[in-house]
């Protein structure tokens, strides 16, 4: 600017020096003195210049200040500036002073909106989406991008239409835009091999910058919500269906009873040792489901101490003996180095319990269960190895959930519930020990549980699950 101010200020002053100097010119040349004109006028000429220039000078200064604020201003340098001054735009100054201060604080308020509908969007726990008017993702958060695996460069050049490869989003988006109206659908999208259920609702938003409307997606995933439903009507009708055969079973043998006064007193005496077996199957059933939920609340805590598994070992032994006697079964017992660990010894005998007790169930008559404790740095592994059934490689992770039985017939024979496991699962999982399960069919199985010596920070219960199966 101040090049300008000096280029017009030059000018000017050329032309006022020149006009002064012609008149001068003619003055002298009427007096006909040529050579006296030709100093006065370079004279006037120099001094008249230098005297308009300064003036000139003097005069643009403060407006090319204003000028040049105003400038600075509508290049966005709201933070600029103007010095005051005392010439006759020196009045303008508090004004251009405060236009710069209001604007400053409106692209402020405006940045820190945009700040805080991105932290929100970015938080938000579900993948979310804004579309604009040309059908182009506009913002989409790094769930979105990391759900369905698109790049800022992929969202940037496509349509959504062109980017969602599943019709049941597309089409509700496509009918948001048609409507103008929120709508809400579930969905099921499949991302490679997985199968994930979306709860989709979809809004118009009027986008500040754009003449139409846009709309904005947000997908709450409900998958594990599914699942946990889909599992509480599973337990519910398995629950019903157990409790329903020693139930009928019970009702069959009283009511022929009551029917037939005077019977044989050796069939009276059979029918009522099947009552007492099914009275008693209820009541194993009723108990371990009970303990199931029991451990599964939220609330449920081990009493942690420093267990012995040697000890713990030898009193589920003399609990078992009878039941292995009966099949002509032998324990092996093998112990190496301390086997002392943190845990609830009362929850590690129920473990103990329901492993051997499976070993026993699964196994032929006169072969022998193995049993070891052995040490191993900051572990201790307790292996129960059978030489029973076996299970199939595809059976095993299936084994550890609530009423499964891969033979369901031989379970009920042995006295089983189906839930034993699953209890010494989610027990495992509180002793934060791991499980792992080797198996041939024909040939025996081996589960090895490895509790650490001690008790793991954070509280037990509160990580992960640890239990693992494999297969040999
Ligand atoms: P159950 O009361 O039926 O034994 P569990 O939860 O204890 O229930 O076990 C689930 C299923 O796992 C059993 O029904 C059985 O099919 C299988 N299983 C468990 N332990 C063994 C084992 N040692 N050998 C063979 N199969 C086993």
């Amino acid at each position: 600017m101040k090049r300008f101010e000096r280029q017009l200020s030059f000018a000017l002053g050329m032309c006022l020096s020149s006009a002064a100097c012609i008149a001068c010119f003619i003055l002298l040349v009427l007096t006909e003195s040529w050579l006296l004109a030709l100093g006065i006028d370079s004279l006037i000429f120099l001094i008249s210049f230098l005297v308009v220039y300064r003036m000139m000078i003097g005069m643009t200064e403060p407006w090319g200040k204003v000028v040049f604020a105003l400038r600075r201003l509508a290049d966005g340098d709201y933070r600029y500036r103007v010095e005051p001054s005392t010439d006759r735009f020196g009045v303008l100054v508090p004004y251009i002073n405060e236009l710069g201060q209001k604007l400053e604080k409106t692209r402020q308020s405006v940045e820190d909106q945009r700040d805080q509908l991105n932290t929100i969007v970015e938080n938000a726990a579900s993948p979310l989406i804004l579309i604009d008017d040309k059908k182009r993702i506009i913002h989409a958060n790094t769930l979105f991008k990391k759900m369905f695996q698109l790049s800022d460069d992929e969202l940037a050049y496509q349509p959504y239409d062109a980017l969602l490869p599943y019709p049941q989003l597309v089409d509700i988006i496509r009918a948001t835009f048609a409507n103008n109206q929120p709508m809400n659908k579930q969905a099921v999208l499949a991302f490679s091999i997985e199968r994930r259920h979306f709860d989709i609702h979809t809004a118009p938003i009027q986008l500040s910058s754009q003449p139409k409307k846009g709309v904005v997606v947000v997908l709450h995933d409900i998958t594990e919500l599914k699942k946990l439903e889909k599992m509480r009507q599973d337990f519910v009708a398995n629950v019903s269906h157990e409790l329903k055969t020693p139930v009928t079973s019970i009702k069959g043998f009283a009511e022929t009873l009551l029917e037939n006064d005077g019977q044989n007193p050796e069939v009276v005496r059979q029918f009522l040792q099947i009552i007492w077996k099914e009275s008693e199957r209820l009541q194993h059933l009723i108990k371990d489901l009970l303990e199931l939920s029991k451990i599964e609340q939220e609330s449920f805590r081990l009493n942690w101490e420093t267990v012995d598994l040697q000890d713990v070992l030898h009193d589920t032994l003399i609990l078992l003996k009878d039941k292995a006697e009966k099949k002509q079964i032998a324990f092996t017992v093998r112990t190496e180095g301390d086997t002392r660990i943190a845990g609830d010894s009362e929850r590690l005998k129920q473990m103990f319990m329901n492993v051997i007790n499976n070993a026993i169930a699964y196994s032929p008559p006169e072969s022998t269960v193995t049993v070891e404790l052995k040490e191993k740095g900051d572990v201790v592994d307790w292996v129960t190895a059978d030489e029973g059934i076996g299970i199939e490689e595809e059976e095993i992770p299936r084994i550890f959930e609530r009423f499964y039985r891969v033979d369901k017939a031989r379970s009920r024979d042995s006295g089983g519930t189906g839930l034993g496991l699953a209890i010494v699962k989610h027990l495992a999982e509180a002793h934060r020990a791991k499980i792992a399960v080797k198996s041939q069919p024909g040939h025996g199985t081996t589960f090895t549980i490895s509790f650490r010596k001690h008790r793991p920070e954070p509280p037990a219960r509160e990580g992960e699950a640890h239990a693992a199966a494999t297969h040999l």
